[in-house]
């Protein structure tokens, strides 16, 4: 066995056990795997592991990986994404997870090619060095989504922040449930919102007891490799 189907079956028992734990079905609980910092390879060894949901973070990793994989993948791009990338982007990948401004929304209704999956992400711990709208502004920026055509808001993105403390992770992926459930509970045709894209290496496992739809590990499953993708 590969060290990608070893790491990929540890991280499947983790989630199984997490979802008994919070009484949930791991059905709805996707993999994304994070192949930004390995090489084709490597990602090419996660395909074969079955998972079939891939993440980038940047338009040059994904080109790369692009030009380099035929098979049939759901990619998402989960970085934050300048402007002038999109049309580079947009057409390319299954769902965006990074949409946090008006300008970004513009661009993609004028370069999607057709609706286009996104997740607005939050910024609920507030931090400065990270992206995303804080939670009091999410609802009325999905408010304005409505006039793009080519956009449907699926869900929310969060990322908790970097410390040991479970509790205050646990209340970053709380707050992002309950403002996700909150909108999907709008009915809105343009941001059904019912998903929620959070947790990673370290974390995942609270993110599912708090509701994670989908998860996106990097390390945990791909490794690191010292080589530089750019
Ligand atoms: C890199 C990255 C991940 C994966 O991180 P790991 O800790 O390696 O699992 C998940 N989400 C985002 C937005 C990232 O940039």
């Amino acid at each position: 066995m590969t060290n990608v189907q070893n790491n990929l079956m540890h991280i499947q028992t983790n989630i199984n056990e997490a979802c008994i734990r919070a009484n949930r079905n791991p059905d709805v609980v996707t993999i994304i795997a994070v192949t930004k910092e390995v090489s084709v390879e490597r990602t090419q060894e996660v395909i074969k592991s079955g998972v079939i949901h891939l993440g980038e973070n940047r338009p040059e990793g994904l080109k790369k990986k692009l030009d380099a994989i035929d098979d049939k993948i759901n990619w998402h791009y989960i970085g934050s994404l300048q402007t002038r990338k999109v049309k580079t982007v947009i057409n390319e990948i299954e769902t965006l997870h990074s949409l946090d401004r008006l300008s970004l929304a513009d661009e993609i209704e004028k370069r999607a090619t057709h609706i286009k999956d996104c997740f607005v992400q939050v910024n609920v711990s507030e931090e400065e060095s990270k992206h995303g709208l804080p939670i009091g502004q999410v609802e009325s920026f999905i408010q304005e989504l409505e006039k793009y055509s080519r956009i449907r808001v699926i869900g929310l993105m969060t990322m908790a922040p970097n410390t040991e403390d479970e509790s205050i992770i646990r209340h970053v992926f709380r707050e992002l449930k309950k403002l996700q459930v909150k909108i999907a509970e709008k009915q809105l045709s343009y941001a059904p919102c019912t998903e929620l894209s959070m947790g990673m290496s370290g974390d995942y496992e609270i993110a599912i007891e708090e509701g994670a739809t989908f998860i996106r590990i990097g390390t945990a499953l791909v490794g690191k490799e010292r080589e530089e993708i750019k």
